[in-house]
């Protein structure tokens, strides 16, 4: 396998749904590690550090809801609980625990594989729009490990309020945000600063991106605050 396509723990106490399981995931190339209840599954999570968990609901000495809880307490790994056709009540509260999705049994092969990939593309797609460090928008460029901003192509200094600001507007596009809610957000005020603050500054970003792009980024919402919109 050239791809790494990650671990998956299967944890599930009949041996004929762990095994077709196992057959299913390593033919699409996941590394698959077993336990058959919950203790071992609460040292397999610790052992082998898995991407995903499949995680049946009932299982032997610590039900699979118990197992998820214990496992949420310190871990943020996604879980994806296997539960018997009809078991309304331990789907929701499987959710509660902390679960990120449920399958049904019997499910077949092709859909549990379908439920694994989608829920790691999820948490993927999730962790990378986290981490990214650098938005670009037509004309804009944002980088934020170098705090710098270029605008067709050109670089434009910016004190730090002011990129804090359009690194925040550009994360969110099309949020409507108050100036109290700019105020806390970019310059951790609680309730303290001015809002007036949020306008001069939104002015002088205003100014200079349309100076150097011709475009209006920042939008006045009338009565509610500012948006950032890439548009015409
Ligand atoms: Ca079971």
């Amino acid at each position: 396998m050239q791809e790494k396509m990650g671990t998956i723990l299967v944890v599930e106490d009949e041996e004929p749904v762990r095994g077709l399981i196992r057959l299913y995931l390593e033919k699409e190339g996941f590394r698959v590690v077993t336990a058959v209840d919950g203790e071992e599954a609460l040292h397999k999570v610790t052992g082998s550090c898995p991407d995903l968990i499949l995680l049946d609901i009932m299982l032997p000495k610590m039900d699979g809801l118990a197992v998820c809880r214990e496992i949420r307490k310190q871990n943020s790994v996604p879980i994806i609980m296997l539960t018997a056709r009809g078991e309304e009540f331990d789907r929701v509260l499987g959710l509660e625990m902390g679960a990120d999705d449920y399958i049904t049994k019997p499910f077949s092969p092709r859909e549990m594989v379908a439920r694994v990939k989608a829920v790691l593309r999820r948490v993927n797609l999730t962790e990378e729009r986290k981490n990214t460090q650098v938005i670009a928008w037509p004309g804009l460029v944002i980088d934020n490990s170098a705090k710098q901003v270029e605008m067709n192509g050109q670089v434009v200094p910016m004190p730090p309020k002011e990129f804090d600001l359009l690194w925040f507007f550009a994360r969110h596009p099309g949020q409507v945000f108050t100036r109290e809610q700019l105020l806390r957000q970019v310059w951790e005020y609680d309730y303290l600063g001015d809002p007036r603050t949020v306008d001069t500054h939104v002015k002088r970003l205003r100014e200079k991106l349309s100076a150097h792009t011709g475009r209006r980024y920042i939008k006045t919402v009338w009565g509610r605050g500012y948006k950032f919109e890439v548009g015409s």
